[in-house]
């Protein structure tokens, strides 16, 4: 196999060859293919895209190219969650605590921040001390003891992920639909799981900006679920404006604590009960839309779904009561409207890259997050405002950082006049 030969032929949009393409993503991953080679291809499927049978050798090497976890001896329903990834999305926090209280086992393997986007293992590192990196055989134990675990893809689980997941975020490759799906399928297919639920957001905040492409990638995901033999369950949602009241990493933690003891912004709760729903309808908890809501309520009103997520983090070896007074934020800064009239859209995708300026994200494998980093949202499209008032409340640790993303954020939003 010549890796060029593969690169040119995926070039001039012809079809690759079962053995090629696992050749291929094997030598990347021992090393022998560069990053360089391993970029190129990803950049030719982003403009040729991957023919069905293509993706299913793509995303059958990704998942054999680590441990894959089996819970067909489980008495339980297994299932997961993912989100194509948005601007404020920290419902995997609240949903894998609550569906372990409904009984049904949640092995969740979330992902970080790619580009603009948050990531919900980022967003977790912010509790002190916590472990996403355990070995297969640990975090097995820990959704069997409690339920529910969210780790990361790492060395062991979906390492083929892991790799190109890194290189997609600096080569600009990442909104492609078959990569984007086989990215997801992988991890979601190496847990065993018998049923998931997707969250495609949809917006200018998100990679899919259209409909189209958002049925699009969600037919493709529903194709690689029937392969496997996962019953999937998809929601459309809105990412034309950031998810909750706050953006950022410890920040989002916290709201979603918030949100589990009743106390969530409206937007965050819906999007939490919509992917909830479908799970417990799909596991048969629930015969219907009506009696998953009277669950769901019950999990927040007893205060057992928090608790769960006290439990989870516990056994990840979290100190959740520390997450607060270590990621106390030395700088903040009002941004205010320079003019009066209603809000009528915001650019979420550049208030993503402000929250990368922040400190949210990185740009270079060396940048350094920054935990106490996050914006909070005064506002919400629809509002009226006055000359003056404020629309954002941005903080973090680092003056520098604070003032570039101060910067970017006045052009985040479009008034009526
Ligand atoms: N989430 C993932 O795990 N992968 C993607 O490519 C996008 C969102």
């Amino acid at each position: 196999m010549i890796p060029a030969d593969i690169i040119a032929k995926k070039r001039n949009g012809e079809e690759l060859n079962p053995d090629d393409l696992t050749r291929f993503i094997t030598e990347f991953l021992a090393s022998h293919i560069s990053d360089a080679q391993m970029s190129a291809l990803l950049m030719a499927i982003y403009f040729n895209g991957l023919t069905e049978k293509e993706l299913i050798v793509l995303v059958d090497i990704m998942i054999n190219s680590g441990q894959v976890l089996n819970f067909q001896k489980s008495e339980f329903y297994v299932a997961d969650k993912h989100s194509t990834g948005g601007i404020g999305d920290k419902t995997s926090m609240i949903l894998a605590p609550f569906m372990a209280a409904a009984g049904i086992k949640i092995p969740m393997i979330a992902g970080r921040g790619l580009e603009y986007t948050g990531g919900t293992i980022d967003k977790l590192e912010s509790i002190p001390e916590i472990n996403v990196t355990p070995s297969l055989k640990k975090f097995k134990s820990w959704v069997e003891n409690i339920g529910c675990a969210i780790i990361s893809q790492s060395k062991n689980i979906c390492p083929a992920d892991n790799k190109i997941y890194a290189l997609r975020n600096k080569t600009a490759t990442v909104p492609s639909i078959p990569i984007i799906c086989s990215s997801i399928m992988s991890k979601k297919i190496a847990e065993g799981i018998m049923g998931l639920v997707m969250d495609i957001k949809v917006g200018n905040g998100a990679f899919m900006k259209t409909k189209r492409k958002a049925l699009q990638l969600g037919k493709y995901i529903k194709k690689v679920g029937h392969v496997y033999g996962i019953n999937v369950d998809i929601i459309y949602s809105n990412m034309n404006q950031p998810l909750g009241r706050y953006a950022g990493l410890s920040c989002e933690v916290v709201e979603a604590i918030n949100c589990m003891k009743g106390d969530g912004p409206k937007d965050l709760i819906e999007n939490a009960f919509e992917l909830c729903s479908c799970l417990l309808i799909q596991s048969g908890k629930a015969s219907n839309k009506k009696e998953s809501k009277q669950i769901f309520e019950k999990i927040i009103n007893s205060g057992i779904g928090y608790d769960y997520f006290q439990k989870m983090i516990s056994e990840q070896g979290g100190q959740l009561k520390k997450i607060e007074e270590r990621n106390i934020p030395k700088f903040e800064k009002i941004i205010r409207s320079s003019k009066k009239g209603t809000i009528i859209c915001m650019d979420t995708e550049k208030i993503g890259w402000s929250l990368v300026s922040l400190g949210c994200g990185k740009i270079k494998k060396s940048d350094i997050l920054d935990y106490t980093a996050g914006i909070e949202f005064l506002v919400k499209p629809g509002d009226e405002i006055k000359k003056d008032s404020a629309i954002y409340r941005v903080f973090n640790s680092d003056s520098k950082k604070l003032f570039l993303a101060s910067e970017m954020l006045p052009d985040t939003f479009k008034l009526k006049e």
